[in-house]
């Protein structure tokens, strides 16, 4: 399935912005996947949402708790196998609740200020690029009209603009001022507008032209901003705000080593990526090699359990996961796409590693906005279509040299 949402911005209200937020935190439960994982997971969501807390991020750590009450207070009790699940560890999820819940609320108060205070930035800035570009249109409108009293009457060819007068000779008098998006948002009082002149003909392919202004009118033309292009501070929160991931250098490699008996049957191994957060930096500082099986286009641990008494052991957060194409290039296939959703929705930084030996390629990739979204309402399971461009390279991770990761091989 494919959907296109209006990207969450500062031209919402900002009760419409804080919802829209509250539903990407939306996650569904697998009813197949033991619940005791989602309660291990559930304390990772925590910390993570306390760190982002922390570095007061506020977005991503409302959302991660957001997500930890949707799970814990609602879906989790619904699963088939709750009643497995120990009543000590119940008590203490719902213990986790009623601590969080508070929290929770605070934040959103907060971020219900943060956002009134953007929404109005935003509609004074749009209040001011519409001024501007009117009166750009009155002066270019005044000086067409000077120049109409003191040259003949018929029309110069607008082509004569291009072989030698200056300006604004080459553009017909209907043509339409598009600003450049970039120049308005960036833009102050005072400052010059960039744009093109555009026939508005060739309106339709460029912006949409505002009710107010029919194409072919000359009146008022109302500029449109392209949103691809919008700076930092317009982004929505889930595409930007990452905090910086260090990378051991030579994980990849030491990993295709480990993987090596597997490559050469074309078998898929797979491990994962632990380690620490420090400061506002995560640091993948091990690499933890379950007990799996695996085929030419598949992997999967069997024991997720034995992983997360390491991580205990150790204090090491999940912070994505690695695997080999022992025959394909480097991508996300779907089933790899699905597998990712499931980190990146508890950890926004979490990344998967792919590595290719065959095509000498390794890919460092996560789900984009629209990734997160369509994967997370896709209910399809084994290899399915999707889209492209629900994943690309990660920009967050830097890989360092200078640093060694520990391996923890389970399978031996
Ligand atoms: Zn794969
Ligand atoms: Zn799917």
């Amino acid at each position: 399935m494919s959907m296109t949402k209006k990207p969450i911005g500062p031209d919402m209200e900002a009760p419409a912005r804080v919802k829209a937020l509250t539903d990407a935190s939306a996650i569904h439960v697998d009813p197949d996947r033991n619940p005791n994982l989602y309660l291990r997971s559930g304390r990772e969501l925590i910390r993570s949402a306390a760190s982002y807390q922390e570095d007061g991020q506020t977005e991503h750590a409302y959302m991660l708790y957001m997500r930890f009450l949707t799970i814990f207070l609602d879906k989790i009790r619904t699963h088939p196998k709750y009643n497995e699940v120990p009543q000590s560890e119940r008590k203490m999820m719902s213990d986790y609740c009623n601590k969080i819940l508070p929290q929770a609320e605070y934040l959103k108060k907060e971020l219900l200020r943060k956002y009134e205070k953007e929404h109005k930035e935003y509609m004074e800035h749009v209040k001011l690029m519409q001024q501007q570009a009117e009166e750009l249109r009155r002066k270019e409108e005044a000086e067409r009209k000077a120049r109409e009293k003191t040259m003949p009457k018929t029309k110069p060819h607008p082509l004569v603009g291009a072989f030698g007068h200056p300006g604004s000779t080459l553009r017909n008098d209907d043509d339409y001022f598009v600003p450049n998006p970039d120049s308005l948002l960036a833009m102050r009082p005072g400052m010059p507008v960039h744009g093109t002149w555009v026939d508005p003909h060739d309106l339709r392919d460029y912006t949409e032209p505002a009710p107010s202004a029919p194409p072919g009118s000359s009146t008022s033309p109302m500029p449109s901003v392209d949103r691809s292009t919008k700076p930092d501070r317009f982004l929505t929160p889930m595409s930007s705000g990452l905090r910086p991931m260090v990378v051991p250098a030579s994980l990849p490699a030491q990993f295709l080593r480990l993987a090596q008996a597997n490559t050469g049957k074309n078998v898929e191994t797979c491990g994962f990526l632990t380690g620490q957060i420090r400061g506002a930096q995560l640091f993948i500082t091990d690499l933890i090699i379950p007990k799996q099986t695996g085929s030419a286009d598949t992997c999967a641990a069997t024991n997720e359990m034995e992983i997360y008494d390491i991580q205990d052991k150790y204090h090491l957060m999940t912070l994505g996961w690695i695997h080999t194409h022992p025959s394909q290039t480097a991508f996300l296939s779907s089933v790899d796409m699905h597998n990712q959703y499931g980190y990146q929705v508890m950890m926004p930084e979490a990344i998967a590693i792919v590595c290719a030996p065959k095509h000498n390629q390794t890919g460092t990739f996560m789900l984009t906005p629209e990734g997160l979204d369509e994967i997370g309402n896709c209910h399809a399971t084994g290899f399915h279509p999707h889209a492209k461009g629900l994943f690309a390279d990660v920009h967050h991770c830097t890989f360092d040299a200078s640093l060694s990761v520990k391996v923890h091989d389970l399978r031996r």
